[in-house]
């Protein structure tokens, strides 16, 4: 649960450098003839599959959230449950997924429901470390709305983990952050845990 603001940073450009032809080279490092029938087509497919899974590099939140802040009377908890995300492990370069769940108390303004889940997006979709994507969604809201508090609860099942040797299939991670109100007082806290659970989480 660090609070380092600097973890929000927009990350390195792409470099516009074509993929396909580096796919190709793996391919044929792994022994594989990259020209039979069902190989030929796959580093374009590879690499626009690449660009999709990594354009929220190419994304601003701002823009995203654009006209859907309001301001409001309301300070109870807003809470988004279960937000799908797929994101890919920047160590292994192999899928991770699972839900995002996000509260926050508005201090004036409100974001727009259906922002959430593409705030999420915008983060997911790049190389990513659990941690860190939860933390950028919080900070993200903060920065946003100015809140009272914001709480991120990700849990998550990793590829690299249930594929690769330790074959832990049925372990999966969960990460936090918590700011302001959601920070300081364990009330908030366990107000949003206990919301969280109220439907069985399925990762
Ligand atoms: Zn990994």
């Amino acid at each position: 649960m660090k609070s380092n603001k600097a973890t929000v940073k927009v990350m390195t450009p792409k470099s516009g450098q074509p993929i396909a032809p580096l796919v190709k080279q793996i391919l044929e490092s792994l022994g594989e003839d990259a020209c039979r029938e069902g190989l030929s087509r796959t580093p374009e497919r590879v690499e626009r599959a690449l660009q999709f899974l990594t354009s929220g590099y190419g994304k601003d939140v701002k823009e995203i959230v654009n006209g859907a802040l309001f301001t409001v009377k309301y300070d109870e908890m807003v809470i988004m449950k279960d937000i799908e995300f797929f994101s890919m492990c920047e160590h292994h370069m192999l899928p991770f997924f699972g839900k995002v769940h996000i509260a926050y108390i508005p201090r004036e303004r409100v974001i727009g429901l259906s922002k959430l889940p593409r705030i999420v997006d915008v983060f997911a979709r790049r190389l990513q470390i659990q941690e860190r994507m939860t933390q950028q969604i919080a900070q993200s809201i903060e920065e946003l709305i100015d809140p009272v508090g914001v709480g991120v609860i990700c849990e998550a099942r990793h590829f690299c983990m249930m594929m690769r040797g330790v074959e832990k299939q049925h372990s999966g991670a969960v990460t936090s952050a918590m700011l302001g109100a959601f920070r300081k007082r364990k009330e908030t806290r366990d107000e949003f845990l206990s919301l969280v659970r109220s439907k069985s989480a399925s990762y």
